[in-house]
C-alpha cells in the first residue's frame, strides 16, 4: 500500500488521539511552542522516507544561511552525541523554543507527550512527574508500540540527525546559484 497514505493515516489517527487526550485540559504542557522534549532528548527521533521527503522539502525553502546552520549544529551533534546526557534537536528554534517544521515534524514528535511504551513509561518528564502525583487518572494514552507497530510498515527509519547529515541540497543550491547568476547579469544590462 502506498506509504503516504499509510502516513497520513497514521496522521489522522495521532490526531485525534491527541485533541481526545487534550481536551478540555487548557494547562497540558504538550503542543506547539513547547520545546521541552526537543531540549532533553534522549536519542534523535527517528523517522521513515516518507516522513523526511516533507520535512527537507520544508527545509529546502530555508535561506541558506538557515541551512547552514543546521548543518553546523548537525556536526556539531555527531562530535557531543556519545557523550551528553541529553540532545537538543538541531531543527530546535532554541530562542523562542518552537519546532520551525511543526506541521512536517515526525511521528515520534506528534506522539510524543500523548502516547505511552509500558516498558518505557511516560515520555515526557512534565507530564509523568505530574501523572505521579496522582494527576491525569482518566487520561487514555495512546499505545505507542502500536503505533511503533504501524510505523514499521512505512519502511527503515535513520535518525534525524542522520537524514540531516545526508542531505543533499545542493539542487536547491544549484538553482539558488543560477538565480544569482541571472540577477547579475540583468544588473549589468
Ligand atoms: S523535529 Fe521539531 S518537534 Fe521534533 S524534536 Fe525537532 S524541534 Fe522538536
Amino acid at each position: 500500500m502506498d506509504t503516504l497514505f499509510l502516513l497520513r493515516q497514521l496522521h489522522a489517527d495521532i490526531a485525534a488521539r491527541v485533541q481526545v487526550i487534550r481536551g478540555d485540559r487548557a494547562d497540558w504542557p504538550c503542543g506547539r511552542g513547547c520545546g521541552s522534549c526537543c531540549r532533553h532528548l534522549a536519542g534523535m527521533p527517528r523517522l521513515t522516507a516518507v516522513e523526511w521527503q516533507p520535512l527537507r522539502d520544508a527545509l529546502a525553502g530555508w535561506s541558506p544561511a538557515r541551512r547552514l546552520e543546521i548543518r553546523r549544529k548537525t556536526a556539531e551533534l555527531a562530535r557531543r552525541e556519545s557523550m551528553a546526557p541529553a540532545l537538543i534537536c538541531p531543527l530546535l528554534e532554541e530562542a523562542t523554543d518552537t519546532c520551525p517544521v511543526y506541521l512536517q515534524r515526525p511521528v515520534a514528535c506528534r506522539t510524543h507527550g500523548f502516547y505511552v511504551q509500558r516498558d518505557k513509561g511516560l515520555y515526557c518528564r512534565d507530564i509523568e512527574s505530574r501523572v505521579a502525583a496522582g494527576g491525569w487518572a482518566d487520561v487514555v494514552w495512546g499505545n505507542q508500540e502500536a503505533i511503533d507497530h504501524r510505523l514499521s510498515r512505512l519502511g527503515e527509519s535513520r535518525t534525524l540527525s542522520d537524514w540531516l547529515a545526508d542531505w543533499d541540497d545542493s539542487g536547491v543550491r544549484g538553482a539558488e546559484n543560477k538565480k544569482g547568476e541571472e540577477h547579475r547579469k540583468n544588473d549589468d544590462a
